[in-house]
């Protein structure tokens, strides 16, 4: 963004960027008050409209006390920055990231402290390889100045990415997608050796709109995967009524969604991709959704369980029974985040928490259903 023209606005707009485009993720500091504290306050208020305001005009301050007291201090001919640029330059910088987590599946609450309701795009998986070789590319076309840079990155890149395709993560990453992704580094090496662009601000402004274009197609992709899902549900279950349906991104494969349908009493789940059509029942996972409302009751007052179900978009709910009373599993099937609650006979909680809960020996492996 800095290179595509917010450089010709103030001086120290570089740095000021960089700096705005994190300072929402300051909120990671609440997990030092352990999970529950951290999905409570995480992409919260500092991800809000009016918590980017007030990160603006902090850190457009900070930065103009900076500048005075230190940069121009050294070199009174610089030119000095001004508050209402340096807020310009700080306000884009924590709006791109508040629109970078709004595509992702996790999703943001931009009207805090009024209202807490999340939105999401739900069209980029939580780490997307396309966006970081479009902008990441980007950067390097502009900033690797020499060849040890070249060779550097080059070979970085490189070894990064045969690390990560055999690793364990690779079975989840297409073959396809993984020679994709090479031929994209070899590209952008490519682009770079050719000069292509240099100097000026033409890869970036190109990657800004690469970046938009993908988006694009993903929504479009996005929106059949949906369609397809509802099809393929009512062409499996005909009249089976529908409460909710979701697809989300899967690692580095835009034409690849996980579905989720969610009926009054069962949650379905399997993949759908945009190319070769559904995969069939098959491959559908299925969930019952427990009908004892008391003892979902007793869970939904828990704190952990407000937090948890206040984040939560599709939840499996699994009980076991025992002669001692409950043990409860809740999982949010996005990311497999798992609460567990222990209640004795009667109902009263008498543990809770995020994570597993540790098996009790006494427990008979029978799900209540
Ligand atoms: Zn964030």
């Amino acid at each position: 963004m800095s290179r595509a023209g917010l450089d010709r606005l103030t001086p120290l707009a570089t740095p000021t960027l960089i700096l705005a485009a994190n300072l929402p993720d300051i909120d990671t500091i609440t997990l030092l008050f352990g999970q529950r504290s951290y999905f409570h306050h995480h992409r919260g208020i500092t991800h809000s409209l009016v918590g980017l305001l007030v990160l603006a005009i902090l850190l457009s301050l900070t930065v103009h006390f900076y500048d005075r007291r230190v940069r121009l201090k050294n070199n009174s001919h610089a030119k000095p920055t001004r508050p209402s640029r340096l807020f310009v330059v700080s306000l884009l910088g924590l709006l791109s990231h508040l629109l970078l987590d709004y595509t992702n599946n996790y999703g943001v609450r931009p009207w805090l402290p009024f209202d807490g309701s999340w939105y999401t795009a739900d069209i980029v998986f939580i780490a997307d390889p396309w966006l970081w070789l479009i902008l990441g590319g980007a950067l390097f076309v502009l900033t690797a100045n020499n060849f040890k840079a070249v060779a550097f990155w080059s070979l970085l890149a490189t070894a990064l990415s045969l690390l990560l395709f055999y690793s364990r993560v690779a079975s989840s990453i297409p073959r396809a997608a993984q020679v994709a992704w090479f031929i994209g580094l070899a590209l952008v090496l490519l682009i770079r050796i050719s000069g292509a662009g240099r100097p000026g601000s033409k890869p970036a402004i190109i990657s800004l709109i690469l970046t938009v274009l993908y988006w694009l197609s993903l929504t479009v992709s996005h929106g059949v995967a949906l369609e397809r899902a509802r099809a393929s549900f009512a062409a499996r279950l005909p009249g089976e009524p529908v409460v909710s349906i979701s697809a989300f991104a899967m690692p580095a494969n835009p034409f690849n969604w996980r579905c989720i349908v969610e009926t009054p009493t069962t949650i379905h789940m399997w993949n759908e991709s945009v190319l070769k059509g559904a995969t069939g029942p098959a491959a559908s996972s299925l969930y019952y959704k427990p009908q004892d409302r008391r003892l979902l009751q007793q869970i939904e007052a828990t704190a952990t369980g407000k937090v948890f179900l206040n984040f939560a978009r599709h939840t499996q709910v699994e009980i076991k029974r025992d002669d001692s009373g409950y043990s409860v599993h809740m999982r949010d099937l996005r990311f497999n985040l798992t609460t567990h609650f222990l209640l004795d006979n009667n109902l009263n909680v008498i543990a809770e928490g995020f994570g597993s809960a540790p098996e009790r020996s006494s427990f008979r492996a029978s799900v209540d259903e």
